[in-house]
């Protein structure tokens, strides 16, 4: 069985106590492999290991640390294969989907930010006769970052190839549940011959190295995604310590759809939003308002196109829908239909565990579901569930729409489907949301801002907003 090691100072190592957890398929709910259970005595080598890389490696001409990163993103590249099934056993997504999307993602993380950090550039002020001032934007030093289990491989390099683009070192931790593409990395670093301790794993749970890396006082600055619960703990540790933070949390995103908009699209569109990666993205649209002249139709032919999603073994080519990346998630999932039975819902599908034959008999898999019936405020419709679980709520106005919308403490994404342009612009200027597509989901682009508004998060990744976030500015005032 597959041992995982933390990599630390360029190598890799068991963690110092020789503790490892149990990682298991959820597909399977077998142990397949094992994890260490770092605890922060291996927080504090890395961190050594990263401040000794740090003069180094901050000192690199641009153009070389790009090199660097643009072989990482080559080697994942001709890794698929083996990152996309890892992921896979890691979180029970389904293979052909870590393969067409999470994977060349992580990739195209490295590879634009080794293009990104050769056109950030410093501003400069002409101060007329009085002179001129010019902003430095320097690496800071030791970068935390933390990172979660639903799109591992994807989130993970998010953060670590600006924070290494900008000349930073890093602690970085991956989520226990699925760390197996994390260490795959590690062997990608020791492959291309990244200069030792610049990139610095440590594995293990949220206490024993997530904490530690957070409380380490000479590491001022933390960039974390995951759920809004803990990143509230890190905001209370690290305010103290002045740390820099960046808080990527959960989401309970909007889906609007009205009766103008193209609607076999919005159809379609509403039912990937919804159940990609077993609903566990946490761009997912779970919260479907339509339009009520439309809503009947589209509860039918939703539901209809949800009935042709398969359930199955994510090792499958034809399974559209894999397991829940654990038994705790799982059972949690399963709980929220309780809740929304309790709260008057009516379930239009699933709504209960699936069960494979097979290799799959123990794997956690949920039916997806779909739950009308249920107004906005209440539980199911205002708590993150993560999971297969969707409601559809009919709205009247636009006015409604867009309460519905700002109806909850997040504010991740909204999707809007519809064909009146003013609208378009009207409602998603208004939407308390870090993201609004109109007519689509999931669009990507590497040089916009990333983030949420209210519990969903402060600050912003993507683009030069992350090569901000890890540079600090210094101004400089020249008198002529
Ligand atoms: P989680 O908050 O439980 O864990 C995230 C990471 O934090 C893990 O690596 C975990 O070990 C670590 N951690 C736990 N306790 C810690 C502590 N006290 N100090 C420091 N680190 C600690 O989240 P999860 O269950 O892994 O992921 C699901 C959540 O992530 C959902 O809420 C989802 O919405 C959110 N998410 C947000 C985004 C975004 O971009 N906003 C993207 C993906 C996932």
């Amino acid at each position: 069985m597959t041992q995982i090691q933390n990599y630390i100072a360029g190598q890799l190592v068991s963690p110092q106590q020789g503790q490892y957890l149990d990682n298991v398929n959820p597909a399977t709910g077998k142990v397949y492999s094992q994890v260490p259970d770092s605890q922060p005595e291996d927080v504090a080598a890395a961190y050594e290991a990263a401040k000794a890389a740090f003069p180094l490696w901050s000192s690199l001409s641009i153009q070389e640390r790009s090199q660097y990163l643009e072989k990482i993103a080559n080697r994942i590249t001709e890794r698929l294969d083996e990152l996309a099934l890892a992921e896979s056993r890691d979180n029970g997504k389904p293979v052909w989907l870590a393969k067409k999307v999470d994977i060349p993602r992580a990739a195209d993380n490295f590879r634009y930010f080794s293009h990104a950090i050769t056109q950030f550039h410093n501003e400069s002020f002409d101060m007329g006769q009085q002179g001129f001032n010019y902003t430095l934007r320097r690496p800071i030093g030791v970068a935390g970052l933390i990172s979660p289990w639903n799109l591992p491989l994807y989130l993970f390099t998010w953060k670590i190839a600006p924070a290494l683009a900008a000349g930073n070192t890093c602690v970085a931790k991956p989520s226990e549940v699925t760390p197996m593409t994390a260490f795959l990395l590690s062997e990608i670093c020791v492959e291309i011959g990244l200069p030792a301790g610049v990139l610095n794993i440590v594995h293990g749970t949220g206490p024993n190295v997530g904490e530690p890396i957070v409380q380490h006082p000479d590491i001022p600055m933390i960039s974390f995604t995951g759920s809004t619960r803990v990143g509230q703990r890190i905001a209370e540790v690290a305010a103290p310590m002045f740390k820099k933070v960046s808080l990527e949390m959960g989401g309970k995103n909007a889906n609007l759809v009205f009766a103008d908009a193209d609607y076999d699209h919005a159809v379609k569109t509403s039912v990937r939003a919804a159940f990609t990666n077993q609903g566990q993205i946490c761009l997912c649209g779970s919260r479907i308002f339509v339009q009520r002249e439309i809503y009947d139709q589209f509860v039918r032919d939703f539901v209809a196109e949800v009935k042709n999603l398969k359930v199955g073994d994510p090792e499958l080519a034809d399974s559209k829908v894999g397991a829940i990346v654990s038994k705790a998630q799982f059972e949690k999932d399963l709980s929220y239909v309780e809740v929304a039975k309790s709260e008057g819902g009516k379930i239009e599908i699933g709504g209960k565990a699936a069960t494979l034959e097979g290799r799959c008999s123990g794997g956690y898999f949920i039916e997806p579901t779909v739950i009308t019936g249920l107004d906005a405020y209440c539980r199911v419709n205002q708590e993150e569930i993560f999971g297969p679980i969707v409601t559809i709520q009919p709205f009247e106005t636009d006015e409604q729409a867009l309460e519905y919308a700002n109806s909850t403490p997040y504010g991740l994404s909204c999707t809007l489907f519809t064909q009146n342009l003013q609208r378009a612009h009207r409602l998603a200027a208004e939407i308390e949301a870090g993201i609004v597509w109109v007519n689509n989901w999931m669009v990507r682009d590497l040089r916009t801002p990333f983030g949420g508004v209210k519990q969903s998060g402060i600050g912003r990744e993507g683009g030069f907003e992350a090569l901000r976030f890890f540079t600090e500015p210094k101004n400089v005032f020249i008198q002529l």
